[in-house]
């Protein structure tokens, strides 16, 4: 379960997230929709440990990773990412890569395990270059999940694919998550990315979040015009 409070983050003066809120679930897709700019990318920064912020707290399962005294490197936070630019290694297999930093006896066993899941079992050995983009963002979520993350902070994933794989990519992506059962914070521009993959939708407007909801609840009554227009050009 991720839970931040009232994380605030000025950037030369200009507050870029200002008192955001957020608690995900295990098992649960939360959204951060918003257009550019309002601060999506920067919150998840914050929650990763890459970025620091001027004031509020995270807990991660109830334990303690951050608030005005102390902060926990990114490592220890037990928190996946996926980044639209995620590159895998391209000197290492598909199986080099999903056990990257990984030790002990049962790592081959996750392995399997999660190549199976992604469907990518028959392509162990191959190398980056001989899988397609999606193959490749398939590998992806199986070494971002490989360690076994509470919590999993995609920025924009998906941005990357064509429009006729990207779907198929979403729902196979969403599977895996519910089947490990990982608390997912998911950041997109797309209303209807997050119609599409969230639980519950946190509409962000510079830096702040104007609602929060289930979709077909924020879809059917947006907190104001500005959210209407906004959900207005779903594709
Ligand atoms: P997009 O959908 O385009 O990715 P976003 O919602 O992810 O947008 P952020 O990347 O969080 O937006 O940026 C929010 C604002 O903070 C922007 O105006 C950006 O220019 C500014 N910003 C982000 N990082 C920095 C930084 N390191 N220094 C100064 N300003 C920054
Ligand atoms: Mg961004």
């Amino acid at each position: 379960r991720l839970e931040i409070s009232n994380i605030v983050k000025d950037f030369g003066g200009r507050r870029v997230v200002d008192d955001v809120d957020l608690t995900v679930m295990p098992g649960q897709v939360t959204c951060l929709l918003g257009p550019s700019g309002c601060g999506k990318s920067t919150t998840l920064r914050i929650i990763a440990g890459v970025e620091s912020q001027d004031s509020g707290t995270i807990n991660v399962d109830g334990k303690l990773v951050c608030n005005g005294a102390m902060s926990l490197p990114p490592e220890q936070r037990n928190i996946g990412l996926m980044f639209q630019d995620f590159a895998l290694f391209p000197h290492l297999t598909v199986a080099q890569n999903v056990s990257f930093g990984l030790a002990g006896r049962k790592v081959t066993d996750r392995v399997h395990e999660l190549l199976g899941k992604v469907g990518m079992a028959s392509h162990i050995d191959d190398y980056p270059h001989q899988l397609s983009g999606g193959e490749q963002q398939r590998v992806a979520l199986a070494r971002a999940l490989a360690p076994r993350p509470r919590i999993m902070l995609m920025d924009e994933p998906f941005s990357g694919l064509d429009d006729r794989l990207r779907d198929d990519i979403r729902d196979e992506t969403l599977a895996v998550l519910k089947s490990e059962g990982t608390a997912v914070l998911l950041v997109t521009h797309e209303p209807g990315e997050a119609m599409r993959m969230a639980d519950e939708i946190a509409l962000m407007r510079d830096g702040k979040i104007v609602q929060r909801g289930a979709p077909y609840n924020i879809y059917n009554a947006p907190v104001d015009i500005q959210a209407a227009a906004f959900f207005s050009d779903i594709n």
